[in-house]
This record gives C-alpha cells, structure tokens and sequence, in this order.
C-alpha cells in the first residue's frame, strides 16, 4: 500500500486528518512500517494472522501516545476520579485529578488488557498479524459510588472521530440478517513497537450508521450489553461474520485464524457460509485456533437455536447447527463447542487452566495445550524500575529487547547497593501514588496493601473484610494498614454489585479506626490505575477462588516492579509457588473434582488471610522502621525474586509461544 492509497480509504482525510497524517508520519509516528504491515497483510507470501478478540485494552494514556497536532479534545480526556474512604473529611472536599487522556474504551478488564498486551508485543516482534475488534461507542461504562447505593454505572461519551491514532475507513461490511442488511463501517487503530520500527493494525467494526435502523445503531455502543440474549448474539457475530467479512472487503491473506474466547466463534460459521465448495472445509478448519481464558461458566456462551433463527438467513443457521451443537439431539449452539470441536489447536492461558479445562472438556482433553499468559513489559515497567534496570546494565543488558534478560537478577541479589536500590526504586513508585492521593495523608512507611480487578464472585473482592475486625486489632498491635481498592462490576452482575455495597459498608465503618488503618476505593479503575496501583503497593493481593482464576495478570504487573504477592495458589501463580515471590494462602485446588465457583469458602479463606497478614506485617515492620530499613531482610529477597520471574511472566516470552504452537 502506499500512502496516496492509504489517505484514499480514509473517511473525511481532508477535512479531519491532513494534519496528522502526512508522507512521512502517522499522528507524530513514523508512517512508513505502518505501510510496510499493511502491505504484509496482503501479500499472499507472506504467513498472516488475523486475531480476534471482543475487547483491547491498549492504555495509549500510559504507553506510546500518539502525539496530534491539535490539542486532544476533552470528550477524549479524563479528569478525575472521586474516592470512597475511611478518612470522610477528604472524601467531601477532594477528587484525584489525573487530566489524562482517555484509554480507548474498548475493554472491560483483563481479557482486553491481555489482548492489548500480545498486540503490542506481536508489533514489538514484528510478527505479520491483523487484530480485529468492535469500536464501542460508548465503551464498557463509567462508575459512580454513591453512598448507601453502591455503583451505579452511567453511560461513557466519547469521540472516536477526534481519537489521536483512530481512523474511520471508507470500507462497509454487509451482514444478512432476518430484519435487512446489518452494515459495518471499519475503523483503524495502529499499535507501534516500542521501538517504533513495526506496527500492527487494528481493525474496528461499528454499526453506529445512518443507514442502519436505530436498533442496528446501538449495536455497538456498549461492550458485553446483556439484555437480551439477541444483543449478545448480534455483537458476537459482528465479531465473528463482521470480522471475517472484514478482512476479505481488505483483501487480507490470512493463514491462520485465532479466536479469543467462544465470543469469536461465528467466524467458523462465515467461512463455511462462504465456500463455494463446502467440502473444503475440513481444510479451511485446519487454519483455524482457539484460546479460551476462563473456566468460569458465564464465559461461555450457549444460545438457543430458535433465537438464532430469528436473527439469521438460514445458511448461517445451518451452519451453526453443524458446528455448534454438542449432540444431535441437542437444541442450544454452544460457541465453546463449535471452537473446541472446530479449531487445529486449543489453548489454556496457564498450566493449571490447561489442567482444568481437560477436567471440563474430556472429549477434547488431547487437543488442549496451555500457554501461560504474560504482560506487556515496556507498558507496565514504571520508569523508576526501567532506571533501576538500566543503572545496572551489566547484569540486565539490552531487557527491552529481551525481557528474559531480567532472570539475571539472581547475580547481582546479594549486592548491597543493588538491595538499596530497588527498594529505593519502589519507595519512589509509592510516593508517586501517595502524591496523586495527597488528601487523604497516606504514608510512605506504612505497609500498603492493594486489591484492583473486576469485581465479580469468584474474585472475591471482600475477602479482607469478612474478618475485618481481626484486620483491625493486627493493625492496633504490629503495625498501622493502608489498602487501596478498586475495580468495575459488569452493570448486570448482582453478585458483583452485592460485594461493592458490602465494601462500601464496610469503609464506612471503619471511620473511627482512620489512624491505624485508612482503606480507600478509588472510581473508575483503569489501566492508568492499574499502572498505579500494581507499581505502588507493597504487596498486591490476589485472592480468587481456585481453581476459577484461568490465568490473572495484575499480579505480572506487580512482580515487574518488585511488588510481592500475597495470593491464594490459583491461575499464573501455580507457577511461581516455589519462588518465594511473596506469600500463598487458602484453599487450594487438587484432583479430579472442580467444585462449585458460588461456594466461596470465605470463612476458611479469611482466617488463612488474616494469619498469613500478620506474616506480612511483622516482617515488614522488621525492614521498615519508619524509613530505617534493614537491607538484609528476607523482604527485599523477595522483590529480587519477582523480578526475577517476571523474566518469565511476559507477552514476548507469550506471544513466541504462540508463534511456535499454535500459529505456524
Ligand atoms: C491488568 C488489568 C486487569 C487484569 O487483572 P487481573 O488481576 O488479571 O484480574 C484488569 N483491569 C485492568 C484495568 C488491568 O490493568
């Protein structure tokens, strides 16, 4: 493609777009491997990959943000986030101001911030693939704490048109369906290698057009909409048919397909409504992968057949009759079914889901591999710790390049200068925090404690307060508490709202108690928090219930920044158990029963938190003595060993996994 062809597809380019996009650079990027992928993609020589996935969480506020000409319209900034605390006084008074530019709402928690991630580190690998997603109009949503109602989610506005980096195509896709034509617009987004030398194109499809009806129109407003089961099945298949149809508008030569999640598997059903020789198909399948991320039964999604005949031409029904239904017999299309039966290769994203999901599909077992998740090193190392990396670049060499490079570590654990340094480089990430939250008088020598996700069952965001009051007297005796808590719950999660108000009640009560244990919910967590919060804490708790936790992810952004864990042993920490990275308690997970994802245990888990916390407390009121700090300390060991697996726990060390086993 050159550029004159480039700039022709782009919808409006003179009028919005001939400042920032020019010969040479692409809104303050270099413009040429923006061409160079794009032609990639088309070249029938060329071995591409088109990855689909429902949501990218790409956090352009914290990493590679493109610079416009223009300054960045408000409808695209984000300006403050209101907390919820113990500490009332600055509650009412006080907001945490940010004016930071809006992540680009197209995600609602880890799925997408993992499928940002692998983007990234595909661009930084220079990897030929295409990602496909949904342009959502109003993004997942904006939340409210409200005293005594808990969250109360409210619509997100945002400005596609003015995005820095996001470009409306002239492209249309055309889905049948049984009311009239569903037409898609494309739009762009390109995602730049660290080093800028390669890029990876993100394709977004949106229904917001005139020519489309007023429900057509929203299809593609709000991410996981729920409610009605037509909604889920139409944004699916914009995923799956709209994607597909999409690449071929593009002239895209594809030789591998990966499906993320069950979401994307009406991509299967188009390419067989599609060939022209259906007998072909048993080879088109073989170009076809899957990764499931969850072993949570709302992450797969069953629909029955009726409510698919109502929405599609019967070819697309057929379709999904033939690769869709678990026995002859059955009346429901389930999307896992049609993945895991359909696809040359299925992976789990962490040895331990790779366990449990043979133990839920036994008639697939031999064909699922896992392939531990990771993080997207250059967007979570906080710029204290990249110093730290590069102050000693003996040990470390050229870690952009080659994150495993971080496992050297170990060289250099007993330096005394280094020990001093890392903690040094911590203590810096945490007064940065403290600062953004100077109102509510947080101290850099307290012991932190943070919890930020989304909020749902089996994540059991409450765990630490259903013993609140032990919480409290180990405060009292060994040392004074600030936790830090943040996270969304999908807008129709009861569960997730129940453990919200439980929260906030909780706070609420802990008022008197402010000078020994401050407790704050932050609004509105995102990956500008994400980034606060996992490089700020001194230890970052993650307490899922197992086996339920598929991988996790936080917790990777934590261990890069010397943040130790204290974790129930679930997802991506099964695999760091022996590594003395911090603390394991609870419940755990063994043989060939799963258990119940509602029976939550949190009587045994929260007495296991609480003796495992006065651990935690007692050793780091032994290294930290109000700023006189024992260098020495098994805590500082510690953090040397996180950073020495997160030489492990990254989307490069991923992403060339994936190349190897289920690409190629
Ligand atoms: C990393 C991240 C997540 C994933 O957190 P888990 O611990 O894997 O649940 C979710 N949301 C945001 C904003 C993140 O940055």
């Amino acid at each position: 493609m050159t550029y004159e062809q480039f700039i022709e597809n782009i919808e409006d380019f003179k009028a919005n777009y001939s400042e920032d996009i020019t010969p040479t650079s692409y809104f303050g990027f270099p413009i040429a491997p923006l061409l160079e992928a794009e032609n990639k993609l088309t070249n029938e020589h060329e071995k591409s990959v088109a990855y689909f996935s429902m949501e990218y969480g790409l956090a352009p506020s914290i990493y590679n943000s493109f610079s416009p000409g223009k300054s960045i319209s408000d409808k695209n900034k984000f300006f403050s986030h209101e907390v919820f605390s113990n500490y009332w006084l600055s509650d009412y008074v006080f907001k945490v101001k940010v004016d930071k530019m809006l992540d680009i709402p197209i995600y609602s928690g880890g799925l997408g911030v993992l499928a940002g991630d692998t983007v990234k580190s595909i661009a930084d690998l220079g990897i030929s693939v295409v990602a496909l997603g949904i342009l959502w109009n109003k993004g997942y949503f904006k939340q409210n704490f409200w005293y005594k109602h808990g969250q109360v989610p409210e619509e997100l506005y945002w400005d596609p048109h003015t995005y820095p980096g996001l470009v409306p195509l002239k492209y249309r896709v055309v889905m049948p369906t049984k009311a009239g034509d569903l037409v898609l617009r494309l739009w762009k987004y390109y995602v730049y290698s660290y080093d800028k030398k390669h890029v990876c194109p993100l394709v977004l499809l949106d229904s917001n057009l005139p020519e489309n009806s007023e429900h057509f129109r929203r299809l593609t407003d709000q991410l996981y909409r729920s409610d009605d089961v037509s909604w889920r099945i139409f944004q699916r298949s914009i995923l799956g048919i709209g994607g597909m149809k999409a690449l071929e508008v593009l002239k895209g030569h594809i030789d591998c397909y990966h499906l993320n999640e069950g979401h994307a598997a009406f991509a299967l059903v188009e390419k067989y409504v599609g060939l022209k020789y259906k007998s072909r198909m048993d080879v088109e399948k073989k170009k076809f992968v899957y990764t499931c991320h969850t072993p949570v039964a709302a992450g797969h999604d069953r629909f029955e057949i009726h409510d698919i005949e109502n929405l599609f031409p019967d070819d697309y029904v057929e379709a999904a009759k033939k690769f869709g239904k678990e026995t002859d017999a059955s009346d429901d299309i389930n999307l896992t079914h049609i993945c895991l039966d359909n696809c040359r290769h299925t992976n789990a994203v962490a040895q331990k889901h790779g366990e449990i999901m043979r133990l839920q599909f036994p008639d697939f077992a031999k064909r699922i591999d896992a392939i531990t998740n990771g993080v997207h090193i250059h967007t979570w190392v906080s710029e204290n710790f990249a110093l730290l990396f590069d102050k000693y670049s003996k040990t470390f060499g050229d870690w952009r390049r080659n994150p495993q490079n971080l496992e050297h570590v170990t060289q250099i654990a007993s330096d005394e200068n280094f020990r001093r340094d890392i903690f040094s480089a911590h203590q810096a990430n945490k007064r940065t925090f403290l600062n953004i939250i100077k109102p509510w008088k947080l101290e850099e020598d307290i012991l932190t404690v943070s919890w930020a996700r989304r909020i749902t069952g089996y994540k059991r965001p409450s765990l630490l307060f259903h013993r609140i009051e032990e919480v409290l007297d180990l405060a009292y005796r060994i040392g004074p508490l600030q936790i830090i808590l943040a996270g969304k719950s999908h807008p129709n999660d009861n569960i997730g709202a129940a453990h919200i108000q439980d929260i906030l009640n909780h706070i609420d009560r802990l008022n008197e108690h402010h000078k020994v244990i401050k407790v704050l919910i932050l609004e509105n967590y995102d990956t500008y928090f994400g980034k606060l919060l996992t490089t700020s804490a001194d230890v970052w708790l993650n307490n899922p219930l197992p086996p339920f936790e598929a991988s996790g992810t936080s917790g990777m952004k934590a261990i890069l920044n010397g943040v130790l864990q204290l974790s129930t042993l679930d997802g991506w920490v099964v695999e760091a158990e022996k590594d003395n990275i911090g603390w394991i308690f609870g419940y755990q997970h063994h043989g060939p029963e799963i258990g119940s994802e509602s029976q939550l245990r949190l009587d045994e888990d929260s007495a296991a938190l609480c003796a495992t916390l006065k651990e935690v407390a007692t050793m780091y009121y032994h290294m930290n003595k109000r700023g006189t700090v024992d260098i020495k300390s098994p805590w500082i060991d510690k953090m040397v060993n996180c950073v020495r697996r997160a030489a492990f726990f990254n989307t490069q060390r991923m992403v060339e996994e994936y190349r190897q086993k289920m690409w190629t």
